[in-house]
This record gives structure tokens, sequence and C-alpha cells, in this order.
């Protein structure tokens, strides 16, 4: 690859863009002939596209590959635009080998695919006067990666502290544990704190609660002021920015507030649906995150839900907030958590010193926790201090009996979260039958039995009475649904198979 790449750097001028392919100058049967060749070349863009899509999922797709426009074609080779280093990094890294074996499924004689930087987009590197050296000359930072201690607070400019909300020092990228689920918002922010000139304006990060969507931007700060000291890096959350605004709007002293938002190199809103349905905020952020961008300086965003489905905020800013990456969490994995737990109580054991050996965390706690808190990152930690705090209390080392002692309530709500129609989902899906199937009145076993489950697990895994149960099932009475919870206890004893699959369905419901 690396090989095929600097290939790529020697001809790129050969193949600068697209505008080879349609030269005002060249004679017109000649353009004619290029065009339908350029009609060609896109139409298979456009099924290995659609390829892209299906294999990679919505999110995945319009991260990266929503951009991504085809240039031309030559000699079995393909080119590709891209609007940013970062995404043609990217996309070589991951994706590259894949987008060439569906281009050579639709056109056997493509032999390569090569990733370039759309030509009108070089703003950071036309100008690279302020804003690159600013990044850039302080690098004195850039020393090994070490086991970094929390940075003290660093004296804040007089105003800014106001202005701006206090970083957590926990929020480090050191600290941030990288999965499946966070892998890209992980690079994106990594890549921005990294700060060489702006990549992608704004960055949008997305996803659900207690899924790491401030440690992250807390942890861009971070790095920022660790590498480059002297730019001024801002961030607060919408709700900070709309106190601010209106109290300006109150003392009369728009004009200070709108220089100081636009004085900073990097701004960072959290959690932006917040000004949803707030007009006038709206307004003023816009315009801030306009100002901003215009001259080039960072802005990051965080929302619970991708810029499209931010109701009551403006199509126009929401379009706007698109424009960048958008990068989205998804929720976490069993590896994550289980890693997460696992620097967690690290790190606990490393804080203590040995000296209380009541911190340290026997593995199958931390397993037994990484399978049960399922929903978010914050409660995985809530539950680890509570063990840890218990323990402490009442002197004795941590055990799995204890945890699941001590999580009983917590477990007991998280259970509650499965609901009837996922069940139903999961168990027709498990044993091959139509979801229809579980609501019809079909009798014949290969229907039956699945349905049976399904009822036994809503009875075992929701809180939900019989009756409701059963008008879940196509409005059959209770009295079903206790035969089919009989039957089903009944056969677990009888048929270790069947024992076995209600068994993993189970837990396969419960995370
Ligand atoms: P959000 O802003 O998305 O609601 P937070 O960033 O506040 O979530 O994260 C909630 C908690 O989970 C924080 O204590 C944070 O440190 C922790 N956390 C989230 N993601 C990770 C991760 N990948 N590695 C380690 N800790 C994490
Ligand atoms: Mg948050």
């Amino acid at each position: 690859m690396a090989d095929a790449n600097g290939e790529a750097e020697k001809d790129k001028n050969k193949f600068a863009d697209s505008s080879q392919l349609n030269a005002p100058d060249a004679a017109a049967r000649q353009n004619d002939k290029k065009d339908e060749a350029l009609e060609a070349l896109n139409a298979q863009w456009h099924k290995v596209r659609s390829r892209l899509r299906a294999e990679l999922g919505e999110a995945t797709f319009n991260s990266w590959f929503k951009l991504l426009e085809v240039a031309g074609a030559q000699k079995g080779r393909v080119v590709l635009h891209v609007p940013t280093r970062f995404v043609r990094s990217w996309i070589e890294a991951h994706y590259l080998t894949r987008i060439r074996d569906h281009w050579k499924a639709e056109d056997a004689s493509v032999r390569r695919i090569d990733i370039e930087l759309q030509p009108e987009w070089v703003p950071s590197e036309k100008k690279p006067e302020i804003r690159e050296q600013k990044a850039v000359a302080p690098r004195r930072a850039a020393a090994p990666p070490q086991p970094r201690a929390p940075l003290p607070d660093m004296p804040e400019p007089i105003g800014r502290d106001d202005l701006g909300a206090p970083l957590d020092p926990r929020f480090t990228f050191d600290n941030f544990i990288v999965g499946k689920s966070n892998e890209l918002a992980h690079a994106a922010a990594h890549r921005l704190a990294e700060g060489d000139g702006v990549a992608f304006n704004p960055l949008f990060l997305y996803g659900g609660v207690g899924l790491g969507k401030t440690h992250l931007m807390h942890a861009i700060a971070w790095e920022i002021r660790r590498r480059t000291p002297e730019r001024t890096v801002l961030y607060l959350s919408a709700e900070k920015f709309m106190y601010q605004f209106i109290r300006a709007l109150r003392f009369k002293d728009t004009v200070a507030f709108k220089q100081q938002f636009r004085e900073v190199d990097v701004l960072m809103i959290d959690d932006i649906q917040f000004i949803a349905g707030k007009d006038s905020t709206q307004e003023e952020f816009f315009h801030t995150f306009n100002a901003l961008t215009d001259h080039n300086r960072q802005v990051i965003v965080s929302a619970d839900r991708s810029p499209t489905d931010l109701e009551g905020i403006e199509e126009r800013i929401r379009s706007r907030l698109g424009w960048g990456l958008v990068a989205d969490i998804h929720p976490t994995d069993y590896e994550l958590r289980l890693g997460i737990l696992q620097a967690k109580a690290e790190s606990l054991s490393r804080r203590t010193d040995g000296s209380a050996d009541g911190a340290r965390i026997p593995q199958p706690v931390l397993e037994f926790l990484a399978q049960r808190i399922v929903t978010n990152i914050r409660e995985l930690e809530g539950a680890l201090n509570r063990v840890i705090a218990y323990a402490s209390f009442v002197g004795r080392p941590v055990t799995l009996e204890m945890a699941q002692d001590v999580l009983r309530d917590l477990l007991r709500a998280s259970d509650r979260r499965v609901t009837i129609d996922e069940i139903q989902r999961r168990v027709a899906e498990y044993f091959n039958v139509k979801m229809g199937d579980m609501l019809s009145a079909r009798r014949a076993r290969s229907v039956a039995r699945p349905r049976q489950i399904a009822m036994y697990l809503s009875k075992q895994l929701t809180t939900r009475s019989l009756p409701e149960i059963g008008r879940k099932f196509g409005g059959r009475d209770h009295t079903t649904v206790i035969h089919a919870v009989r039957k089903i206890e009944q056969l677990r004893e009888e048929d270790p198979a069947l024992d076995e699959d209600v068994d993993l369905l189970r837990r396969m419901l419960e995370n």
C-alpha cells in the first residue's frame, strides 16, 4: 500500500482533477466521449456506494463516504476526491481495499483506487500564517507519551473562567478507553487535538447520555492547552452559552459578549440540543459559529442526537452543523465496558498505593458488572464505586456475592428495561420464525414453542403482569401465559437443549 501511495504522489499532477475530462478547449467529440466515460464512472460509483452503505450501515457511510466524489479514471486507476486530509487518511487506512474490491466487481479493469484532496479544499494550506504557526510553534510539549499526571489548572486569562466551564482533570485522552463503539469519535477528537490546522469544521460528536462526549471534549481541550498553551480554548455547555447570552442582553452588553466568543481559537459547546426551541440563542450561536469558522477557528459541538434529528433547531443551522465531521458514539459493548472497569480498578488500586487492599477488585466482579450494567458508562462507574464504597464501609474485601448484593436494586432497574417487543423480536430471530407468528393463533409446534418461550421470558425479565403479557401476544388470555410459563419451566428440567436455548436468549436479552 505504501508503494502504491508513493506512486500516487508522483503522478498526482497527471491527474489533478476532473477538469481534464471536461477540458473546454478539447474537440467537441472528444468531450462527448469523455462525458460518457464520466457518466459510466459515476454509475459505477453509485453502485459501489450502495454496496458500501449496505455493508457499513448508514452512520458509518454518512461519516466517511457521503462527501466522497468520483473525479475520474485512467488506465484502471480511479481517483476519488475527499474534502479533508483526515477523511482521506481514514479511508485509506480502513476502506481502500473494500472500495477497490467493490469497484472491481463493477469493472474488472479497475486495479487501484486513489483518494485525493479536493483541489478547492486548501484554505488551511493556502494561508498557513497565524493559525498554523500558532499551532505548530511551541511544540516543546510534544514529548513521548508518558503517564501524564492530571494537569494542574492553568491560570486563565481574566474573564475566561467566567465565560467557560472548568475542565474535569480526569477527562483526558489517557483515561479514555477506545473500543469499537467510540473509535471514530476518539480518532476525530485526537486528530483535532493534535491541532495542525483545521481539518474539519465543525466536529460534531453525538451519542446517548453517559457515553463519553463530554469526556472527549475535555480531553481535546486539555491536549490543546498542553501542546499549544497560547491558543485559547473555550469549553461550555449550550445551557451556559444561553445563560451568558441572556445576561448580556439584559445588561445591554452584547457587543462584549460577541467579542469574547469571537476571540477564541477553539470553541466547544456541549449538549447543543439544549438550545432547541430557543430562537434568539440559536441565532446568536449561528452568528458566532459562522464568525469563527469563517476565520478558520475550530468549533466542536456535541449533542445527544445527529444534526438532522435536532428538532427545534433551525434547518440552516442543522445543515451547517453537519458540514464538518459528524462522529457518533454507539452504545458500549462488553469488551469496552470490561476495559473501562479494568482501567478504573487499576487506577484505584494504584491510588491507594497498595495500603488499602480493599480497593482491589477481583476479575469476576468486573466481568459481572460489565455483563450486567449495560446502560452507559456513567452508571457503570457508579456501580463500581458503590461496590467499593460498601466494601470499605464494612471493612471486607470485594467479592462477587457482595457485588451482587449491593447492586440488586440497580440490576433490577436495568432488567426492567427489556421490553416485550424486544423479547419477541429476539426469540423470533433466534428460532427463525416470523415476528407475526409470535402474535398469531397458529398452533404448529414450530411456532407455538418459541411463542411460549417468549412469554416465559417476558414474565421473567419484565415486570409486566400476566394479562399485560397476554395482550402483547395477540390479545391472549392470561391463563395462556400461565400455561406457557409452566410448560417452559417443566421443559427446562426435561430437555437440556431447550434449557440451553432459553438460557442463551435470557443472557442475550439482559445484555
Ligand atoms: P456524556 O457527555 O456523553 O453524557 P460523559 O463524557 O460525561 O458522557 O461520560 C460519563 C462518564 O463515563 C464519565 O465519568 C467518563 O469519564 C466516563 N467515560 C465515558 N466514556 C469513557 C471511555 N471510553 N473510557 C473511560 N471512561 C469513559
Ligand atoms: Mg455530557
